[in-house]
């Protein structure tokens, strides 16, 4: 069985990029087959895994539009070892191709239907919107990973999100369910880090991951190599946080346990 999970937050900067590249090569080398798929224009989760987002021929684009197929755009990392769906600035001219189209929400899940067979987990990097392309993402999705950075305004972009989350389960994704709220750029030496850590376990109690992943130079330094952390700097402390992260995501979705289903609105 296939796992899907959309990587989102509207707000940028908190990890989504980060973490989709660093847990889809922490599950390779758990021997998962891992599908990265980059949704965001910016094509930061392409550009981060060593692909050339200027000399793509065709990207997530062409999926969304119907006139490529997921086999054919697929790309395989080297040495990462997933594959990627690849994107660019192309993407943004998704948003207004998109509207005149049937079924415009779904046209990811419709792409990436040929091709889910091949891998255990699809990961959908999502851009820092609630647009289209986010939408396709979600309802793509059987789950979602929320990254969260501890800081001041964490909570209330949450709360926006969740209401999204509950229409889409009222609407075209009903049995789309929460994997986990990501604690990022953790700092426990800073104390607002841990004052709003302590608000997002009491509000959101075990759907916060009890994996945290630390604020670390090294994951920020990788992509500019092309490189997951893993592949950079293999011990630090980043890379090492992703495996740990990998291993509790294989196991909440490899026991059996049920997720929780976002409640309709
Ligand atoms: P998003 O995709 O949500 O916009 P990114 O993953 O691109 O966020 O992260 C934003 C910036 O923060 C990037 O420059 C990234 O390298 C850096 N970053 C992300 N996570 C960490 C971390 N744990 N430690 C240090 N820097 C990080
Ligand atoms: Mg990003």
């Amino acid at each position: 069985m296939t796992r899907i999970y959309a990587i989102t937050n509207q707000k940028g900067g908190v990890g989504k990029t980060t973490t989709s590249i660093n847990l889809a090569a922490s599950l390779v080398a758990t021997k998962r087959r891992v599908l990265l798929v980059d949704m965001d224009p910016q094509g930061h989760a392409t550009l981060g895994s060593g692909v050339e987002k200027r000399t793509l021929t065709q990207s997530v684009f062409d999926l969304l539009m119907g006139e490529a197929k997921a086999e054919d755009i697929r790309v395989h990392t080297d040495p990462a070892g997933y594959d990627l769906l690849p994107s660019n600035l192309d993407l943004t001219a998704a948003e207004i191709g998109l509207l005149d189209m049937p079924q415009r929400e779904r046209r990811l899940a419709q792409g990436l239907a040929p091709i889910l067979s091949d891998y255990d987990y699809v990961l959908i990097d999502c851009p820092p919107s609630l647009s289209l392309l986010t939408l396709n993402g979600l309802t793509a999705a059987q789950s979602v990973l929320i990254p969260v950075q501890c800081e001041y305004y964490a909570l209330e972009g949450l709360t926006a999100l969740l209401d999204t989350l509950k229409r889409l389960a009222d609407s075209v994704n009903p049995h789309l369910s929460i994997a986990g709220i990501l604690r990022t750029m953790y700092d426990p030496r800073n104390s607002l880090t841990r004052d709003v850590s302590s608000q997002l376990i009491d509000y959101f109690d075990d759907r916060v991951l009890s994996t945290v992943i630390p604020r670390n130079v090294r994951l920020a330094e990788a992509p500019s190599y092309g490189l997951p952390a893993l592949c950079y700097d293999g011990r630090s402390r980043g890379s090492l946080a992703y495996l740990a992260l990998a291993g509790e995501m294989i196991r909440r979705a490899e026991s059996g346990a049920s997720t929780e289903v976002v409640e309709s609105a």
